[in-house]
């Protein structure tokens, strides 16, 4: 007999074959009750012969069953399984070490039996929108003719002229884990043109904040021929395409989730007519505060704010009107739900004009070379931008930790499992 999803299950199947994990089991009487459990749900399962075998099965134990679809008005679903056989295929330890069924457990102790954690329906669920998100996010920009890339995770030196690299030993040399795919993407738009990527980098940021990981996955484009609008127009289509999809694609995780998504709309704003909005000095980032001060002005809006100044961006982003005087530059920001969930703009594509500005950043040209030599030979202006996949999934999902969203989170203090 093949076997059965617990989705798959309707009130008409007759004979069956289930696998799962027993999410909870009682003897009532001459009863039995197993509520069992798949990744597509659960199945309340009752046995009314030889109960005995039943009464030294643990929870959490890994069983297949084989029995009759009968309906049942106890049952929520209105049926359920009676059970003509029951094989366990490996027993669980007793007791648990954490609670499987409730969500009290503090996230310390969850994280660290992220196995268990995951057995619950409405963990499973955060990640089935994670793995849509990126699904769509792949689809989207492939539909559109960009071709998928994959970057290098090792690279030689620093991509953006921070010092927050983790060193990794390279046979004899010294080498880092990639802290973006920043280099490579724009190298490659002088050929293939548009670029998408989902790759995981590293950042040896000390801090330990609910929204940053040091180990997190980006969702990247890069597009030859185009300035800091075009690609925010796509970041707004993208991200309009994404939460359509989790909306048709997932409501029963939704649902379990208690979430009403909608398709969020727009808002253009400079840099300066934003920092002014909430009171920001000119001149200075915004603190997460005003991040979500800005946010709530607009509800269920994609936050632009672009045309930032130059000292507030990377050296590689163009300023304006290609002068190297220019205080403004052609960077962006994007927020979503309260925070920053995307940063990109124009990137510079004059070798003479990224010297200077690597000289203006205080960074060595030396330590530059093949990224600026990367540009002598016929290279398109190009922009492009970066989503953080935890980071989105967080705010679209309104989690309050981004670890909640991270299978198996690597932050200041963890490393395993
Ligand atoms: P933030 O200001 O939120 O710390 P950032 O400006 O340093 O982020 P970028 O270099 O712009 O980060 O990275 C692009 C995107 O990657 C961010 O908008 C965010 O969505 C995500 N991201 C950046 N750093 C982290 C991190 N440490 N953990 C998780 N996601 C991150
Ligand atoms: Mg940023």
């Amino acid at each position: 007999m093949k076997r059965m999803y617990i989705s798959e299950i309707k009130p008409s199947s007759k004979q069956v074959l289930v696998k799962g994990w027993v999410q909870r089991i009682k003897l009532l009487g001459k009863i039995a009750f197993v509520v069992l459990r798949d990744s597509t749900g659960i199945l309340q399962c009752i046995a009314k012969k030889n109960i005995k075998e039943f009464s030294n099965i643990t929870q959490e134990s890994v069983v297949e069953i084989k029995g009759v679809v009968k309906k049942s008005k106890q049952a929520k679903k209105g049926h359920e399984l009676e059970i003509s056989d029951l094989k366990v295929i490996n027993k669980s330890k007793a007791p648990l070490p954490a609670d499987v069924e409730k969500s009290k457990t503090f996230i310390d102790k969850r994280l660290d039996y992220r196995f268990l954690d995951l057995r619950r329906p409405e963990i499973q669920a955060i990640f089935k929108i994670q793995s849509e998100i990126a699904n769509s996010f792949r689809e989207f920009f492939y539909k559109k003719g960009f071709t998928e890339i994959q970057p290098p995770s090792i690279i030689s030196s620093s991509s953006e002229g921070g010092t927050e690299l983790f060193p990794v030993k390279y046979f004899e040399k010294k080498a880092f884990l990639a802290q973006s795919p920043q280099l490579y993407k724009q190298m490659l738009t002088s050929s293939l043109e548009r670029v998408f990527m989902i790759t995981p980098v590293w950042r040896a940021e000390k801090h330990n904040t609910p929204r940053h990981l040091n180990e997190s996955r980006q969702m990247d484009i890069e597009v030859a021929f185009a300035n800091q609008f075009e690609v925010m127009k796509e970041l707004e289509e993208a991200v309009k395409y994404i939460v359509k999809k989790v909306l048709e694609k997932c409501k029963s995780e939704l649902e379990l989730l208690n979430l009403k998504l909608k398709i969020p709309k727009a808002a253009y704003l400079s840099y300066e007519q934003a920092i002014k909005k909430v009171n920001g000095k000119l001149g200075e980032d915004f603190t997460p505060e005003q991040e979500k001060k800005l946010c709530e002005m607009y509800p269920d809006t994609i936050v632009f704010t672009h045309s930032w100044p130059v000292a507030l961006k990377p050296f590689y982003i163009m300023p304006k009107d290609e002068n190297i005087k220019s205080k403004i530059s052609e960077g962006f920001d994007a927020l979503f739900n309260g925070m920053e969930i995307s940063s990109g703009g124009q990137r510079i594509h004059i070798p003479k004009l990224l010297i200077e500005m690597l000289k203006l950043k205080k960074l060595n040209p030396k330590n530059f070379t093949d990224y600026v030599n990367s540009f002598e030979y016929g290279s398109p202006y190009h922009a492009g931008w970066s989503i953080g996949l935890e980071r989105f999934t967080m705010t679209l999902l309104k989690l309050n930790n981004i670890r909640e969203c991270t299978f198996f989170p690597r932050d200041r203090t963890r490393l395993t499992p």
